[in-house]
């Protein structure tokens, strides 16, 4: 069995959330995968900063979303760890990697996000920066 590890970040600037758009159209968190000897929270920051020039810093642990997925044939387990962070600075800039890159009002993350496990993060993330 394959198996993958990413991280990635839930980037608050005020009410409003940083989300992507990835190549197949969905919206979603950046992300991606950790490097040998990387920490997740400094894969969480970097990613961050590579798929939309925006820096943060992490807060907290957020969790954790598995899924499974198929390249070339192969079934892949993946793990994507999250933390809750902060913006430090920039404009979003998508890059190459991925379709588009804005903040959006919490609310609206909430429709636009399709993957479970993300829904999940968000609510996450609110209750957290509520209390
Ligand atoms: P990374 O951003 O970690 O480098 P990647 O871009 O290579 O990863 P994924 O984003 O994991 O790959 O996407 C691989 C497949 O999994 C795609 O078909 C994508 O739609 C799907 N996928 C991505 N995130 C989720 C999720 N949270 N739940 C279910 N399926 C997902």
């Amino acid at each position: 069995m394959m198996e993958e590890f990413s991280a990635g970040g839930v980037l608050f600037r005020g009410d409003e959330v940083l989300l992507i758009k990835s190549p197949s159209e969905t919206w979603t968190f950046p992300k991606g995968l950790i490097e040998a000897g990387e920490k997740p929270e400094d894969t969480a920051v970097r990613e961050v900063f590579e798929e939309t020039g925006i820096r943060g810093k992490v807060l907290a642990l957020l969790g954790e979303v598995t899924y499974w997925y198929m390249r070339e044939g192969k079934r892949i387990r993946k793990r994507v760890v999250f933390y809750l962070m902060d913006y430090l600075g920039g404009e979003p800039k998508p890059s190459w990697e991925v379709k588009d890159a804005r903040f959006v009002h919490a609310r609206e993350a909430g429709l636009l996000l399709k993957y479970k496990g993300d829904k999940e993060m968000l609510e996450k993330a609110l209750s957290m920066k509520s209390s």
